[in-house]
């Protein structure tokens, strides 16, 4: 937990317009700064619509803020006719650090599959915005005993093509899609045995070296008031969260976690 720097990323999902999105960004950056605690160590990352990300830019640029950005999706290809696409180079030219890829709304709702998906990395890649890669099993294949093989299983053929000098800059999510938006938690055991078991994949694929690097993350109704204890874990070194993302309140009590 806190061998790597701690990421606090708040996914906003199709939550507020670019007015909105200004104000709670501007509401958790002045709730930050009058505390100090580990704001200092943990990097705070929001993932607000495609039409909030210039306002966030001007916002985050004119006022100095210590918050960085991301966008939610990416597209495959680079340019041309892709209507309703966005492409990794306007997000890098927006300056975006992040950009969430494989989130399990995408997969659902998107069909995104594993392939698309590595498509997606290999764009983001291409343009050099960092992907944040979500994994993780729904309740029938958590309820079979399955989910270790079957998110590692995922993040195999996710980071199909990815090679060891692009894994040093990969943020893992983990997430599983039981617990997203729907109030039940992963208890924090059980965050650490996935987080463990990716640790030990990103071993193999990429060596040690980067597999102590990587941020992995654990997302799925976190709320400021269980946000500690699951960081606390050893390979656990942040949290992606939807719902409480919004409050800027909540948040900032989520990125404030007490040691
Ligand atoms: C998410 O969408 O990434 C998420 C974790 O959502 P929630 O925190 O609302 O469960």
């Amino acid at each position: 937990a806190y061998v790597r720097q701690p990421l606090i990323a708040g996914n906003w999902k199709m939550n507020m317009d670019h007015v909105q999105g200004i104000t709670l960004v501007q509401k958790l950056a002045w709730t930050l700064k009058d505390h100090e605690h580990n704001y200092d160590r943990a990097e705070v990352a929001v993932f607000p619509p495609f039409t909030d990300i210039r306002g966030v830019q001007t916002l985050v640029l004119g006022d100095k803020l210590e918050v960085v950005y991301g966008a939610q999706d990416l597209s495959a290809q680079d340019s041309g006719a892709y209507t309703g696409e966005i492409s990794g180079q306007f997000l890098k030219k927006l300056g975006c650090s992040y950009v969430l890829v494989g989130h399990s709304e995408r997969r659902e709702y998107h069909n995104e599959t594993n392939d698309v998906i590595a498509a997606k990395l290999a764009a983001a890649y291409r343009h050099e915005v960092t992907p944040m890669l979500c994994v993780g099993e729904g309740l029938e294949v958590r309820k079979a005993g399955e989910h270790v093989a079957f998110t590692l299983n995922q993040l195999a053929e996710s980071l199909e093509g990815v090679s060891a000098e692009q894994a040093e800059n990969l943020v893992i999510a983990y997430e599983p899609v039981w617990a997203i938006g729907t109030g039940e938690v992963a208890g924090p055991a059980d965050a650490q045995e996935m987080c463990a078991a990716i640790r030990g994949a990103l071993a193999e694929r990429f060596g040690e070296e980067i597999a102590e690097k990587t941020q992995l993350l654990y997302g799925g109704s976190v709320k400021a008031a269980n946000a500690a204890a699951i960081m606390r874990e050893r390979d656990v070194d942040g949290v992606l969260v939807g719902g409480a993302s919004l409050d800027a309140e909540e948040f900032a009590n989520i990125v404030r976690f007490e040691h």
